[in-house]
């Protein structure tokens, strides 16, 4: 079988770490893939002086495939998040944020299993702010028609598509009644669109509570760029932390699978980081391509592997490093 090529941005902070036990694990499963290595943040300013080279944006476009460790945010001064050049660049319009309880890893919920689509390439991460006069700046939350739609189509035809039961719209409507206004029009016209899957909505506060209170009451979830940020950090919480939240972001040509999490500064380095978010994001890749064997050769391992706290990294009350814990899963695959 030809070997899939997968564009591989290792990424800053512990971004390497995790990004070298992903790979040692996806090769000892034979996952058939092609790693081509990609420059982007701390060490593509350094050998090219621009975080997101041209040429990494045009591997990816040309690939259509690229797992992605994550990258500091203000890396250099001036320069944008590289996370959100690439999602914009690349058209990525989708963040899908699958978050589910792993049974091994307890919790106050044991049955979380949502999904959170984020629109990923406009709202208040336009990057469009001001400083009027000193003292005075202003920040400006872009919504257009054609993005509201296109995520609210995405997310009822992903429920569709997943057997799902319910979309709710996540907005903040009754202050911003322009822009969230216009998002609730375009879901809305979506839902119509889709009289089998439920549809209901939920100012963002309300919902932050709801979730905290009954996250099982929830189905899949669409909102805006930076509701969709915080509401995410959130829901990692309900199922044991950012070192179990995969995530991806989809556009008509490319996809970039990511961990939610970013480049945890105050670990990198020491190896300790957990590598299970970012794999759970390169196992929806191996999904997304077709080779859903290996995705489930994996994640069955991974469950073995999480069933003990004798082999769990830090953050889940193990002692083992990022590379054994990798070790132990790959010691785990086939058995
Ligand atoms: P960003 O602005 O990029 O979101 P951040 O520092 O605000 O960065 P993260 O890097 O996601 O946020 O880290 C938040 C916390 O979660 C940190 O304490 C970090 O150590 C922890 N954390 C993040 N990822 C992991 C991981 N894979 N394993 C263990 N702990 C992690």
């Amino acid at each position: 079988m030809d070997e899939k090529k997968v564009v591989l941005l290792e990424g800053d902070g512990i971004g390497p770490e995790v990004t070298k036990a992903v790979v040692h694990i996806f090769e000892q499963a034979k996952a058939g893939i092609e790693w081509l290595p990609a420059e982007a943040g701390a060490q593509a300013v350094e050998s090219q002086g621009s975080p997101l080279p041209d040429s990494t944006v045009d591997t990816i476009r040309e690939v259509g495939l690229a797992l992605k460790g994550p990258i500091t945010t203000g890396i250099a001064k001036g320069f944008r998040s590289v996370n959100v050049q690439i999602r914009q660049a690349l058209d990525l319009f989708a963040n899908v944020r699958p978050i589910r309880s792993l049974p091994e890893v307890k919790t106050r919920y044991d049955n979380v299993d949502l999904i959170i689509i984020r629109e990923n390439t406009e709202g208040l991460y336009s990057g469009l702010e001001h400083e009027i006069t000193p003292g005075v700046v202003t920040s400006i939350k872009v919504s257009t028609e054609k993005a509201c739609t296109r995520i609210g189509e995405f997310a009822f035809s992903l429920a569709q598509k997943q057997g799902r039961r319910k979309v709710t719209g996540v907005h903040k409507a009754n202050i911003m009644k322009l822009s969230d206004g216009l998002a609730l029009d375009c879901y809305r016209a979506a839902a119509a669109k889709h009289p089998e899957i439920e549809y209901d909505e939920r100012i963002i506060d309300a919902m932050a509570m709801s979730l905290v209170l009954d996250p099982c009451e929830f189905d899949v979830l669409v909102m805006e760029n930076l509701y969709g940020d915080i509401i995410s950090d959130l829901c990692a919480g309900l199922i044991g932390g950012l070192g179990l939240a995969p995530s991806a972001n989809i556009g008509a040509d490319c996809a970039v699978f990511e961990a939610v999490h970013g480049s945890a500064p105050d670990i990198a380095g020491q190896g300790v980081a957990n590598p299970t978010a970012l794999l759970l994001s390169a196992v929806e890749m191996l999904h997304h391509i077709g080779n859903s064997e290996c995705a489930d050769r994996i994640t069955s391992a991974l469950h073995k592997t999480l069933a003990s706290e004798k082999t769990r990294t830090r953050d889940l009350g193990g002692k083992l490093s990022t590379m054994d814990f990798a070790k132990e899963l790959v010691a785990r695959l086939d058995g």
